[in-house]
């Protein structure tokens, strides 16, 4: 049966990332007559490429460009700044759309679960990577006081989180951190970065390219242990058969052998040490590994190493969404394709579908598989009560709700980059939401 509605369909995405906006895109390039309402509870769009990817990836960083292309076409409409969940619950998007698709990311980070955890100078990796890039509900501006500290894991965004606190602010001073950030990045007083990996070497989840950075960082000399290059079986096996693996591996190796120059900073990559606590009375001290035999599956030896901060990069952890169905152990929303279990009208796509893991570009395979999915069903989905456009607006009015609309948007995103060009930057990014309201929607 064709499509048989005498107007088009109606679809809300929510959640302005990178998922959301793919799947924007392949719902007004698909043969349906579609319109599409694209929402953000922050006033800025572009979710993770705007308040993720780390200042000093300015390539990275310009995939929003592409992502501008679709928010700009006539079919899309963009509401920041409107919570769904708070502002516009379930019921009222089931009533405003024939389908609502989730692509609202994974806000929350893994705990570290040991002792110590809770003491003041021991963060999530996620704050300091929300702080440094802006986002309008990360903790305010700080001086950066300690002089040693700790990374813990051994992923991309431990990387990113050492790379900021090793780099010297005047080498990040063109890019778009706010301008309090960059004030609070010159008065870091760190010598020392420790980046910790439970397992070995060959384990690492760091990618290529990132490692290839950390050699040209100015004034930063790179450490790694060669007694952490020992490789047990499993390891060797891994090296022999996974050309990432061996990148990396051959990478460390290469490292392990270099003497350090004298420079100011230090980054040292760990490998084989499982945490077993932050220690310290009102702050932190210092963080306790037990420390694996390379070659043996055994921790035992217990080592201290002395940090003023310990930031937790051991992954993000999802959160269930009002009224959708959550499955703790993956953090996810359950769905088939895309389709959220027992509930017809629903579809997720990015990391809240399928979890935190894969790039920027992972996600648009996976949003063009949920619209397919979701165009598939549309003859038979549950037409919207209040399909007219005009509906949206007028019950976010009559509810005081300051929505940021796209040439809202634009308004802000033109002061960030007029302001960054006098300061000889990129752009210089707003991070108070009243401030930013205030840019969006001048009285
Ligand atoms: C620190 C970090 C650095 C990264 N760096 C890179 C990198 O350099 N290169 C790379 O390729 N990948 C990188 N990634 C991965 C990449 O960012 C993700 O693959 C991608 O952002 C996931 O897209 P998403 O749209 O699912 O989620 P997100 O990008 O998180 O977007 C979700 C959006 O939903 C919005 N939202 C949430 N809840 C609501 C709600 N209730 N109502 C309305 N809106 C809501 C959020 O504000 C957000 O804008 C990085 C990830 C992290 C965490």
């Amino acid at each position: 049966m064709a499509y048989q509605m005498d107007r088009p369909l109606r679809v809300a995405v929510v959640g302005a990332g990178p998922a959301g906006i793919y799947a924007a895109d392949a719902l007004v390039g698909s043969d349906l007559p579609v319109t599409v309402d694209v929402y953000d509870r922050l006033p800025a769009p572009y979710g993770l490429v705007r308040y993720g990817v780390a200042p000093d990836h300015p390539k990275i960083q310009s995939i929003s460009e592409k992502l501008r292309l679709v928010l700009e076409r006539p079919e899309l409409r963009f509401f920041g700044n409107v919570r769904v969940g708070e502002d516009l619950a379930l019921d009222d998007m089931r009533r405003l759309y024939d389908a609502v698709l989730f692509s609202t990311g994974i806000p929350g980070h893994r705990d570290l679960g040991v002792a110590g955890e809770e003491l003041p100078g021991c963060q999530p990796a996620a704050d300091f990577v929300s702080w440094y890039n802006g986002h309008p509900d990360a903790l305010p501006a700080r001086p950066l006081e300690s002089e040693r500290v700790a990374v813990i894991g051994a992923g991309n965004v431990a990387l990113d989180v050492a790379r900021m606190l090793v780099t010297h602010a005047d080498d990040l001073a063109s890019t778009d951190v706010p301008d309090a950030v960059l004030a609070a990045l010159r008065t870091n007083k760190v010598t020392d970065v420790y980046v910790v990996g439970r397992r070995g070497p060959a384990y690492a989840k760091f990618t290529a390219p990132e490692l290839r950075e950390l050699p040209e960082l100015v004034d930063v000399d790179l450490i790694v242990d060669p007694d952490d290059m020992v490789l047990d079986e499993p390891s060797q096996q891994l090296v022999d058969t996974n050309r990432k693996v061996r990148t990396n591996v051959n990478l460390f190796t290469e490292w392990s052998k270099r003497p350090p120059t004298g420079a100011s900073r230090r980054l040292h990559l760990l490998f084989w040490r499982k945490l077993k606590d932050v220690a310290g009375s009102d702050d932190v001290s210092a963080i306790r590994f037990e420390r694996a035999q390379p070659g043996s599956a055994h921790f035992g030896e217990i080592e201290t190493i002395e940090v003023q901060s310990v930031f937790a990069a051991i992954g993000y952890e999802g959160q269930p969404l009002p009224g959708l169905p959550f499955d703790p152990a993956s953090g996810t929303v359950p769905h088939t394709a895309g389709r959220v279990i027992d509930m017809p009208g629903l579809y997720v796509a990015g990391w809240v579908k399928r979890g935190p893991i894969g790039v920027i570009g992972n996600n648009k395979a996976d949003a063009v598989e949920t619209v397919r999915s979701l165009l598939a069903d549309a003859e038979s989905l549950p037409p919207a009560a209040s399909p007219d456009p005009a509906a949206v607006t007028a019950l976010l009015e009559s509810r005081h709700v300051p929505y940021v609309t796209w040439n809202d948007w634009l308004r802000l995103d033109a002061h960030e980059l007029s302001r960054g060009e006098s300061q000889g930057r990129t752009r210089s990014k707003i991070n108070d939401r009243t401030e930013m309201l205030g840019i969006c929607r001048p009285v």
